[in-house]
């Protein structure tokens, strides 16, 4: 039976009006079988009434009404033939009961089975599922109240409609092969796209069943849909949030894995396709793949040990690349765990270090560098921070003041090891820190504890002025080689300035003799007239008083020259006192009037009409003089075109950055000096002469610097050249001799 919606269903009000008609024939029937003398079973009509009732569905009804037309029909009998029963009317009687009975009975019947299809569609309805029939041209026969809830029609509305027409059904394959498959197999299953009544989408899960009647001829399709819109929006979502983890795993700037609790890979991210690996077929043997040989052992057994523990993992080894070339990279692993703390997974992620692991070797490399350099050129360094006066020292550091490494440095270790006589300096440079000085300079010298003394350089400058905190960061350099090989270089470089005087002296012996014979004669000479004025019969007392003082005078005079050879020959520390400029430059013109006068040379002198007052050396200073005034002579020997004039000057020259000196200038009208001589005029061993020994203007300048002056040369090359000097005007801090 093709299930048809709404067959034998009976309202209420269609009951009503069918009992109603069901009396009205009843008694239309009684009163004619009754009351009128036609011969006919008439009272066969009240199987009508029994129709009638039956067809309200009411069993009691049905079965109250066929008694009622038997009652009837017996009644009306009696009544109409009085006792008079013949055969044709009880035969016609027994007829209409006959009738009456089976058509009850027929009726009750139809109306079990139509109660029971009623039941089991009442069933139908009860799921949720939306079941709808329609038949082979699609058009709906039965609709349920879960297809009523699912698309929004009541069946009245739907039954007789299309179904794909009436649900605008879309699927992924075309409705002709749908129809097709379903009349060939018998069914299909699969998701459909309809539209509600209210214009919405549903995405409904669909069973197709068809139904084929006895001679096997397609004859309705049974179809369930359940509204799946809701699992498929889930679906989606978890699909979006599945890519979207997905695709912020694979950004991780890292290579992201997880293995099982023992330790099997089972996932990783898009960043391993660097290294040229999958997972499939070879889930434990990536590790072996990619690691490098030397780092294997380390990593696999650090990596069994943290699976056995249970403790995060961490290891840094070499990772191979699909190129072939190894990176440094750090792994790093955690367990995830259950309630009970069993390990279910593994999460882990590999990160590329192969920069930091480089810029730490450079590091290294570096600091070693530093420290090789610090060993080598003596030099340590120092981190002050002030005003905690915290310190931060070298390895050097500690070897140039010879502490144990493990002390903590500071500034009374500095302190200790400083000489006593330094101390002061000491303090006073280190601590000078704290007012914030931009930069500090000073050299100094340290006693050791077996009473070896070290000279020391200290620079410092201020590293973070604009931080709270100041910082100093400073150099030290262990200077005493330097020192020592100074004060030796200081000492030959005076012995060579004695060797040079007393050569010097050697070549002026003629000047020499003759200044010393020249007042040696005057004294002969005054000597020689005091006594002709005594042995005069009146001697004259006046004039032998005026000869002996000029004796004394001329005596006093070779006194003075032999003292002053003295002094130059003499080997001895330089000794400083106030002298003026003036006085020294006139003695020295003296001491080689006679080589001046031998050459033909002019001199010109002009003093300067102050006293130019200056805290030095008389010997170094005259030998100064000596050696430019020398130096014009030579310079002017092969001169015949020009006058040989020699020009000294004496004044002020005033730096005004670096202050008053007094100043000695000497001009000649020589040869002049090339411009490329004149750079390395002050060289020791620089000399153009045949017989010269390139040291004197080398000497005359550590002289002039050792006074704390300055000593250059200019030239005009073929016309001459001057060379001056300055040295500081005494400021009355000189020791007076
Ligand atoms: P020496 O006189 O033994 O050569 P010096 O150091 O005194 O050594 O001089 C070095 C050189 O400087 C001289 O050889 C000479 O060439 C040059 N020199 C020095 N003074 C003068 C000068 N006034 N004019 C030209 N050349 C000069």
């Amino acid at each position: 039976m093709m299930l048809r919606q709404g067959a034998g269903m009976t309202s209420a009000r269609d009951a009503r009006f069918l009992y109603f008609l069901a009396v009205v024939i009843a008694v239309i029937v009684f009163v004619i079988d009754a009351l009128t003398p036609l011969d006919i079973a008439i009272a066969v009509l009240y199987v009508v009434v029994v129709l009638l009732v039956a067809s309200t569905a009411s069993r009691q009804a049905a079965i109250a009404t066929a008694w009622t037309c038997a009652a009837l029909t017996l009644v009306a009998f009696a009544m109409s033939h009085d006792g008079n029963y013949s055969g044709g009317p009880v035969a016609r009687c027994i007829v209409s009961l006959l009738a009456i009975g089976i058509t009850s009975f027929l009726a009750l019947r139809n109306q079990a089975n139509t109660a029971r299809l009623q039941e089991q569609i009442q069933l139908l309805n009860l799921t949720h599922d939306a079941i709808v029939a329609y038949d082979m041209s699609d058009r709906i026969t039965f609709w349920n109240q879960g297809a009523e809830a699912l698309y929004g029609w009541s069946a009245s509305q739907a039954i007789g409609q299309r179904i794909h027409d009436l649900t605008r059904t879309s699927s992924s394959i075309p409705l002709d092969e749908l129809r097709d498959e379903v009349v060939r197999t018998g069914s299909w299953e699969g998701e459909l796209q309809r539209v509600r009544s209210d214009g919405s989408t549903v995405i409904v899960s669909s069973r197709f069943a068809l139904w084929r009647d006895d001679k096997g001829k397609p004859r309705a399709v049974l179809a369930t849909n359940n509204d799946i819109t809701l699992r498929k929006r889930m679906e989606a979502e978890l699909q979006r949030q599945q890519d979207e983890l997905r695709a912020t795993i694979d950004a991780i700037p890292g290579m992201v894995w997880s293995s099982s609790c023992d330790g099997e890979l089972s996932y990783i991210n898009r960043r391993w396709n660097a290294l040229g690996v999958s997972l499939e077929g070879n889930s434990g043997d990536v590790w072996t793949s990619i690691v490098h040989p030397d780092d294997w052992h380390a990593m696999y057994a650090a990596w069994r040990g943290a699976i056995a523990t249970g403790k995060p993992f961490e290891n840094v080894s070499r990772i191979r690349h699909s190129d072939g070339s190894y990176r440094w990279m750090h792994i790093g692993a955690e367990p995830l765990r259950d309630r009970e703390g069993h390990i279910l997974r593994w999460y882990g992620v590999n990160t590329d270090i192969e920069e930091r692991k480089q810029m730490e070797e450079a590091l290294e490399r570096s600091e070693a560098f530093l420290s090789d350099a610090q060993r080598l050129s003596r030099t340590g360094s120092i981190g002050t921070r002030l005003p905690t006066g915290e310190m931060w020292w070298s390895d050097e550091v500690y070897r140039i003041f010879e502490y144990p490494q493990h002390v903590t440095p500071s500034m009374e270790l500095i302190v200790a090891r400083a000489h006593p006589d330094d101390l002061a300096l000491v303090r006073e440079a280190y601590e000078r820190g704290l007012p914030g000085m931009p930069y500090i300079d000073v050299e100094h010298r340290l006693r050791m504890p077996d009473g070896r003394v070290k000279h020391v350089h200290y620079v410092a400058h201020l590293a973070a002025p604009q931080t709270a905190n100041l910082e100093y960061v400073g150099a030290l350099m262990d200077v005493t080689e330097r020192q020592l090989a100074q004060d030796a270089l200081d000492r030959s470089t005076a012995e060579l300035a004695h060797v040079t005087r007393v050569t010097m002296l050697g070549e002026l012996a003629a000047s020499i003799a003759h200044e010393v014979t020249q007042p040696l004669a005057a004294i002969v000479t005054a000597g020689d007239a005091a006594r002709r004025w005594l042995n005069r019969p009146k001697p004259d007392l006046g004039e032998v008083g005026h000869s002996i003082d000029q004796m004394v005078r001329d005596a006093k005079r070779a006194t003075d020259v032999i003292r002053q050879i003295r002094a130059m020959a003499q080997k001895r520390d330089p000794s400083e006192a106030v002298l003026d400029l003036n006085v020294i430059v006139r003695e020295s013109i003296e001491l080689v009037r006679r080589e001046l006068d031998a050459a033909r040379v002019e001199i010109e002198a002009s003093y300067a009409q102050r006293a130019p007052l200056v805290c030095a050396d008389r010997v170094q200073l005259q030998q100064v003089v000596i050696n430019l005034v020398m130096n014009g002579v030579q310079a002017m020997a092969g001169v015949t075109d020009r006058a040989k004039r020699l020009r000294v000057c004496t004044g002020r020259f005033d730096d005004r950055f670096d202050g008053h000196y007094a100043q000695v200038a000497v001009e000649d009208s020589g040869t002049g000096i090339s411009e490329e001589n004149l750079g390395r005029l002050f060289n020791a061993f620089f000399t153009t002469k045949a017989d010269g020994m390139g040291m004197g203007l080398s000497i005359c300048r550590s002289i002039v610097e050792a006074h704390g002056g300055r000593i250059w040369a200019e030239s005009q090359e073929g016309q001459g050249s001057t060379v001056q000097f300055i040295l500081p005007l005494d400021k009355g801090t000189c020791d007076e001799q």
